[in-house]
């Protein structure tokens, strides 16, 4: 039988096993500390600790961290792992170096069932949930990559590879270890979970945990949405604001909407006409982002007079609306082109196209 991961644990998990196993309190605290706040992930490093505690630390779980199959740096800071997740699936991983806050954004899934047009995650279809392990470990070997840097992963953004709330229960469960002030201790502010827009995940979320949430909105029309992304056939525009209303209700955060301008698709006055009303009753920001422009997608970004004239509506309408250019473009980490280029057994497929933001 495989043995358990230690990157789920999470510190009241810690206290109960070295309970059971007969040790004293104070060596559940010394192995929190190291683990989530001094962010060391190997046993051995664990200085102080007696060596017949790690050696039953390393047979009773595994410490295996995702491996590293490639690693890119961007010009602007941005570097993006290519990771053997268990089963030899690639997925990705990206940071995202800013002057005073280092981000991070994990995959939740390997592939996606929810097949937005313009995605090419969408295209490769659905291989599997990641664990609550494999997310936290990702974020666990950038922590390892950043450290060197004196930096430390500040911010977590689900919107790597898979929708997050399609795997609700692993998502919840690395979130909490995340947001855990005993755990990694993350500002829940400063998680940020993303979705397509299961609206009923929405409701249950707010009764789970507290932390921030966008939605990749993308348009405002049923129909263009439903053409734009399937999963508006099941939660429609109307169910998806309430639920994004109770949402911010329950949690008292600002909603971030993450909207793709796409060339003649959704960028007219039209198109902003229907955002503006649609965000009626809601306290947000908006995040433009120009659609980056993909081989094999039949869409393309529109021109900077159209980007800004769609802001400008916005703004001139009290509303806080941002233009994402966003980083790692160079090395195919930026905003709708994060996707591994090779998934175990399927050879080079697509780029994914997804929102990727802080
Ligand atoms: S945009 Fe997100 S939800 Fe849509 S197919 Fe891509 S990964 Fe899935």
């Amino acid at each position: 039988m495989s043995k358990a991961s230690f990157f789920s644990a999470s510190p009241a998990f810690i206290n109960d096993f070295v309970g059971l196993w007969g040790e004293k309190p104070f060596r559940a605290r010394q192995l929190i500390h190291w683990h989530f706040r001094k962010r060391v992930f190997s046993v051995e490093a664990m200085s102080d600790l007696p060596q017949a505690f790690r050696e039953r630390l390393e047979q009773e779980f595994s410490w295996h961290l995702p491996e590293i199959v490639s690693l890119l740096d961007a010009d602007d800071g941005a570097t993006k792992l290519l990771l053997k997740a268990d089963r030899n699936q690639l997925i990705e991983t990206v940071i995202l170096r800013y002057p005073h806050r280092t981000a991070l954004c994990v995959s939740s899934q390997v592939g996606c069932k929810l097949a937005c047009r313009f995605c090419q995650t969408g295209k490769l279809g659905f291989f599997r949930h990641l664990s609550a392990s494999e997310i936290l470990g990702q974020f666990c070997l950038a922590e390892s990559i950043v450290q060197k840097e004196g930096r430390t992963i500040s911010n977590v953004v689900f919107m790597g590879m898979g929708e997050p709330l399609d795997n609700y229960d692993e998502v919840v469960k690395a979130v909490q270890i995340l947001t855990d002030p005993e755990g990694f201790g993350l500002s829940h502010r400063k998680v940020t979970v993303s979705t397509s827009g299961l609206a009923d995940k929405i409701v249950r979320l707010s009764e789970d945990v507290r932390v921030a949430l966008a939605i990749s909105l993308h348009a405002c029309r049923d129909e263009l949405r439903s053409d734009l992304m399937p999963i508006n056939k099941r939660f429609p525009l109307a169910p998806l604001k309430e639920a994004i209303q109770h949402y911010q209700r329950t949690s008292d955060t600002k909603i971030t909407f993450e909207y793709i301008l796409i060339k003649d698709k959704n960028c007219s006055v039209r198109e902003a006409k229907e955002l503006v009303h649609f965000l009626q009753g809601i306290p947000c920001k908006v995040n433009l982002i120009p659609f980056n422009n993909h081989p094999g997608l039949p869409y393309e970004r529109p021109s900077e007079e159209v980007i800004k004239t769609f802001q400008k509506y916005l703004m001139d309408r009290g509303f806080v609306a941002t233009v994402r250019y966003s980083k790692g473009g160079d090395v195919s980490a930026a905003c709708g082109q994060l996707a591994a280029k090779r998934v175990a057994g399927l050879g080079e497929v697509p780029q994914r196209l997804s929102v990727l933001t802080v």
